[in-house]
């Protein structure tokens, strides 16, 4: 376990760091005040996706997902739900891609709901359509 958590706020962009005993206690960001870790899902623009997801020291899975696709409105509460049960091992976001389409031409998505986790900076792993909960979960589980 390491002394000190660097998380970016998904927020802001502002880079946040904290005590790792701070963790359950409910971090804020030093900018903007939100809940670092509240088990919420994010909406991340392009730019707050690239600073996020290139070196937190806690995991992140975003869903990339756009609004004309039913499978992904189905999957939101279910993402939501893993969210919470998470907490404090993994952060949830998620990007439209209709809305920023760079992003996907980028990441070669060809295929929504995509869910890709990253850890360290990295992509650890993809996983295309929708999922339950449970799913979800497993899918981060065993990965980490
Ligand atoms: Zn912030």
């Amino acid at each position: 376990m390491q002394d000190a958590i660097k998380l970016t706020c998904l927020t802001c962009g502002q880079a946040n760091r904290f005590p790792f005993a701070k963790l359950e206690a409910g971090p804020k960001c030093a900018k903007c005040g939100v809940l670092l870790i509240g088990g919420d899902v994010t909406d991340l623009d392009d730019l707050q996706h690239d600073k996020a997801t290139r070196a937190d020291d806690l995991p992140l899975i975003v869903d990339y997902w756009a609004p004309w696709c039913g499978p992904c409105r189905t999957m939101a509460p279910e993402f939501a739900a893993a969210a919470k049960a998470l907490r404090l091992s993994t952060r949830f976001a998620k990007i439209d891609t209709e809305q920023f389409p760079t992003i996907s031409q980028r990441l070669q998505i060809r295929g929504i709901p995509l869910l890709i986790l990253y850890a360290k900076g990295k992509e650890v792993a993809r996983l295309s359509g929708a999922r339950p909960a449970a799913g979800i979960e497993s899918f981060v589980r065993q990965h980490l």
